[in-house]
């Protein structure tokens, strides 16, 4: 690097552990280097992080607009044009059938200012109510049974370091040796349990490895929570003091013997003894759910099952232990703090609350009453498409690859009136658009992001966007005002949009108020709730009470249920999905770098050689997976990490290799998590085509 270079700090554009990194050169000639200094990654990277430079200049990078003429096909056009046409169809549409006609699909890996912006856009210049995000898809679930157990959902209440002391962890639907690799050195002292229906990389690691059948994991937690009570492992004092709800939470656990647990899970009774004695005899340790455990049509319920049991072992709210959910996506813990969530408004605030709607219409400069109420989750919100839904804004997202039943999901997005997307890349969602518009991309733009720490962090911009390339902020401020909203109400610095997001987060369980970007940029770690200029932030939440008025978390009374569909003698297997080290979530992005389309290049499906023989495959031949709702086609990998009755496919890849045009849309009914996590289904050599 000359001295000359421009150099800044920032952070990896892919998931949630936002690792630091410096950036030097010019477009065309970027590099990247781990912040040696930044304590959640310490100078390490992984493969996605590496190569993130790559992304910036990728072969096919959405450089001008594009609008569907009379043939077809996509022509580029002007920025005034598209926006026009957009701003045309969106006063038509809700003209002719009201303003909830017009959908939002926002995404957990746009920065705070851009997701809040969003919410406010949907809200005031759209006057919508159906808004909702793809991090639905991601964290729902922890989130529901969060707020539930202790009064506020922070997916770690606690800095990631502090798990480089604990002496066990366990590890519920979480694998990331291979979704977030850096993390993996705060957990090398630790005596790691994991729960996953495969041998995973993290799962190589572990001291017990408990490998139950898709959808039982709930069962599982209940019968490892009877074990701590029957064997004397609970801690009575906290039990007393801290929580309320045991005696219910009992009264389902007590049901769930360790026989009984191993016949459905088919975990030995050894090895749930041997997690609970690990657990319990630790001085320091952790629980920590992951996609496994929430994306279930009882996802909440299983995630308050592994929070029961922390809270039976005294383990949350006290220094060097505790509960927490790894988050997946960019800003999957900013992404649904700011409003862009259909329940929600700024301040992760309950948009039914009328003191919260109060308040955030008094930032907008609105009365309560204008303020739409809630909207449908991110899937129902999808599935309406094209019925009562005529349009739809998508900015950051990929749903024709990332929804699930995805094929339902792409016939519902062309039969949309209207479809705008706003990305840098032609996502599979983005060809299909009536409109596309070519958006900046993390080294080209400000702003901040929460990483799943609940550390507030700074992007920053190393070069200028490409010609043709506008920000998010600008594209929502040149749309609101053709929607004949204020120009000043819409502005286009991330910096006087955050100064609004604070002040809209002010008394909020999000609370920004503290936070600004001279604190940040001064170098420090600020972690909300900040709720004033000077205050620290809060690394650690709970260590005197939990956010429930009464200071006391709440175990909950849940119970085991089935999967909304179960092998059968015509789909004898359970199919369920999950990523891969190169690439993150659609694919979207990591599919056109060079060398991660390379490490991982095509679909496959995982299959036990047992079960494979029984189908008639071998090592590389091409499968169909099918279920009620489509067939996926990929090629085997024969391997012994998998149950026999489990077949498992990555969710990264498009067209018929789609792993979600099998999955699950059964909801569960709170989070409105879809059932990602188990299908039914069988395999046979692929139909030739
Ligand atoms: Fe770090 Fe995640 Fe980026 Fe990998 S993808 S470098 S783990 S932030």
């Amino acid at each position: 690097m000359s001295a000359a270079e421009p150099q800044v700090a920032t952070h990896c554009p892919y998931c949630a552990l936002q690792c630091g990194t410096r950036l030097t050169g010019a477009r065309g000639a970027v590099q990247v280097r781990p912040d040696a200094d930044f304590p959640v990654n310490r100078g390490g990277l992984c493969q996605k992080g590496w190569t993130a430079p790559a992304l910036l200049d990728v072969r096919d990078r959405l450089r001008t607009p594009l609008v569907r003429g009379a043939d077809g096909d996509l022509h580029p056009t002007d920025w005034d044009t598209a926006l026009d046409t957009v701003a045309a169809g969106l006063r038509r549409i809700r003209a002719a059938h009201g303003p909830d006609a017009v959908g939002v699909f926002g995404g957990g890996g746009l920065t705070n200012e851009k997701a809040y912006q969003l919410g406010k856009f949907a809200r005031l210049a759209l006057g919508t109510s159906q808004i909702d995000y793809n991090g639905r898809f991601c964290m729902s679930s922890a989130a529901a049974a969060g707020i539930a157990a202790f009064g506020l959902d922070r997916g770690l209440p606690f800095p990631v370091t502090d798990l480089g002391r604990a002496e066990t962890v366990l590890l519920a639907g979480a694998n990331p040796a291979e979704t977030m690799p850096p993390l993996m050195r705060h957990l090398e002292r630790a005596r790691l349990i994991v729960v996953d229906p495969r041998r995973t990389r993290t799962a190589e690691r572990a001291a017990v490895h408990l490998q139950p059948a898709p959808g039982t994991d709930l069962a599982l937690a209940l019968g490892l929570l009877h074990l701590a009570v029957v064997e004397g492992r609970t801690d009575t004092g906290y039990l007393r003091t801290r929580t309320t709800g045991f005696t219910e939470a009992w009264q389902r656990a007590a049901a769930w013997t360790p026989d009984r647990v191993e016949r459905l899970t088919g975990v030995p009774v050894a090895e749930q003894r041997e997690a609970v004695r690990l657990l319990a005899d630790a001085d320091r340790a952790y629980v920590l759910t992951g996609r496994g455990a929430e994306q279930q049509s009882k996802g909440s319920d299983t995630v308050a099952a592994f929070i029961n049991l922390a809270l039976a072992l005294g383990l949350p709210g006290r220094e060097g232990s505790g509960y927490g959910c790894l988050t997946g996506q960019g800003n999957g813990q900013g992404g649904r703090e700011h409003g862009q969530k259909a329940d929600q408004l700024p301040g992760y605030r309950s948009i039914t609350d009328p003191a919260a709607r109060a308040h955030v219409a008094g930032v907008w400069g609105v009365t309560p009453e204008e303020l739409p109420g809630p909207g449908r989750s991110a899937y129902e919100l999808l599935d309406a498409l094209g019925r009562d839904v005529k349009a739809l804004l998508v900015f950051g997202s990929n749903p024709a690859v990332s929804a699930p039943r995805a094929g339902h999901v792409t016939d519902r997005l062309a039969a949309l009136d209207l479809l705008v997307v706003a990305d840098f890349v032609p996502s599979e969602t983005a060809r299909m658009a009536d409109v596309v518009l070519p958006v900046t991309q993390w080294a080209e733009e400000e702003g901040t992001l929460t990483n799943l720490e609940g550390r507030v962090l700074r992007r920053r911009r190393l070069l200028a966007p490409p010609a043709g390339v506008r920000g998010d902020l600008d594209v929502l401020h040149g749309l609101a005002v053709r929607l004949g909203r204020r120009a000043d109400h819409f502005p286009t610095a991330p910096e006087t949009v955050f100064e609004e997001l604070r002040r809209a987060s002010r008394g909020g369980a999000a609370d920004y108020s503290g936070i600004d970007y001279t604190r940040l940029d001064a170098g420090e770690a600020l972690h909300w709730p900040c709720p004033e200029p000077g205050h620290p932030g809060t690394p650690r939440l709970f260590l005197d009470r939990f956010a429930h008025p009464d200071g006391r978390a709440r175990l909950a009374a849940v119970d085991h249920r089935d999967a909304a569909e179960l092998p059968d003698g015509q789909r004898p297997l359970y199919a369920t999905t999950g990523r891969v080290l190169a690439h993150y979530q659609s694919g979207a992005q990591t599919r056109r770098i060079p060398e991660l389309a390379a490490a991982a290049p095509e679909p496959f499906v995982e299959v036990h050689p047992d079960t494979a023989a029984r189908a008639g495959l071998g090592e590389g031949d091409l499968a169909d997976v099918s279920s009620a709702r489509g067939t996926v086609r990929a090629r085997v990998r024969l391997t012994g990490s998998l149950r026999t009755d489990t077949v498992f496919l990555p969710f990264h890849f498009p067209g018929d290799g789609r792993a979600n045009l099998i999955t699950n849309p059964a909801l569960d009914p709170r989070s409105r998590m879809p059932e990602f996590k188990v299908s039914a289904v069988r395999i046979a050599p692929a139909e030739p085509a």
